[in-house]
């Protein structure tokens, strides 16, 4: 008797911290399976090709000495380098672990503010997740507002948004891209909230809100080096706004991680944006294969709104989505399905070298389903 009252005892302890324990719903990633030379990794939007040269080079020099001192915490060398490439000042751009971090971050400073209870934060209903679990996360408000049948945004949608505006633009997973008029559109309507604008995807095809810069203040770009330079294993992401965006920005980092970069990332990223040519290089390749593989889908009957990114949103009125990205992980060819009422007709498809293009296009010729 006494051995069973003290292990309902243990059992209370043990509800008594679980019920403490802070619920959060989280994202759900790309799988990311054992590197294997057999398998097509079309799933999570990476660059089919390594990074610059230049960035093996930088590796191989480093001093591993110097890791016994802490990293500049501004990241300085970074931010110089990317304030250069795009032609702002220094104080304008804030750097982080991959775009997620900087992106969470500014979800926490911009829109997690005082009465943010009564300021919902406004996204399209199809977008890239992390945004719901950001909001969820942080306890912001957030109102969703659906694409149009085309997956195009209505910029009226979005005018006056009480706690702030963010759009991935190209968009994520639709691939589309919406022009500057429409982003300016929504920037102007929302002088009294910040607006970010996530530009994961800008290099594959999109038109850029940077030159808004110059005159909005409430505009804060995002970008990251894990898609069209080849980097995502580094994890680093950056953001430019009006210095003093930035600066609250920096703020809430130093509330919570003072050395976010390490000094590798540092020295990895820098040596990336000094080999212009082969990240053009890099981006023309990904994009003629894109052009290829878009011509050989309709040819098969997929439909997909024109892609501005590095993947492509497909559906076919004959393949069941949902079968189809099973089928295809059966035979190693890894893509991403979202089973959200909006999605669960499409895949998305990263668009790799030609190669397992061609691996993903032969699979499909041979699939019943799309035979009439
Ligand atoms: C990939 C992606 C990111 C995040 O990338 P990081 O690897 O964290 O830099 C952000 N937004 C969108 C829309 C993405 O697809």
């Amino acid at each position: 008797m006494t051995g069973l009252r003290r292990t309902r005892r243990y059992t209370d302890m043990d509800d008594a911290w679980k019920q403490k324990v802070r619920r959060v719903r989280s994202y759900t990633p790309g799988l990311q399976p054992v590197p294997d030379a057999s398998l097509i990794k079309l799933n999570t939007n990476e660059c089919p090709y390594p990074p610059s040269p230049k960035v093996a080079e930088a590796l191989a020099r480093f001093d591993a000495e110097t890791l016994r001192l802490y990293p500049a915490p501004d990241a300085d060398a970074l931010t110089e380098a990317l304030a250069h490439y795009h032609g702002v000042k220094k104080e304008q751009v804030f750097t982080g672990v991959g775009s997620d971090e900087v992106l969470a971050l500014a979800f926490l400073t911009f829109f997690a503010g005082e009465g943010k209870e009564q300021r919902p934060v406004f996204f399209p209903d199809v977008t890239y997740s992390f945004y719901e679990v950001w909001a969820a996360l942080y306890g912001i408000p957030y109102e969703t507002k659906a694409l149009r049948e085309d997956f195009t945004i209505d910029p009226a949608d979005y005018a006056d948004a009480p706690g702030g505006v963010v759009i991935a633009n190209p968009n994520a997973p639709t691939a589309l891209a919406a022009p500057l008029s429409l982003i300016e559109e929504i920037v102007k309507k929302n002088p009294g909230t910040v607006v970010i604008i996530d530009e994961a995807y800008v290099d594959f095809g999109g038109e850029t809100a940077l030159p808004l810069l110059a005159k909005y203040d409430n505009l804060l770009v995002t970008r990251t080096f894990s898609k069209s330079r080849a980097m995502a294993g580094m994890r680093i992401g950056y953001a430019i706004g009006n210095e003093e965006l930035i600066a609250h920005l920096k703020n809430t980092k130093f509330a919570f991680n003072s050395y976010t970069m390490s000094r590798v990332a540092i020295e990895a990223g820098c040596a990336s944006l000094a080999d212009e040519a082969y990240f053009r290089e890099t981006v023309a390749k990904i994009k003629a294969t894109r052009e290829r593989l878009a011509k050989e889908l309709s040819a098969l009957g997929f439909t997909f709104p024109p892609s501005s990114a590095n993947f492509l949103f497909v559906t076919h009125p004959r393949a069941e989505a949902k079968r189809l990205y099973e089928d295809l992980m059966k035979d190693k060819i890894y893509v991403r399905y979202f089973d959200a009422p909006r999605t669960k007709d499409y895949l998305r498809i990263t668009v790799g070298t030609d190669k397992e293009a061609d691996a993903l296009l032969s699979f499909l010729r041979a699939y019943p389903a799309l035979k009439e």
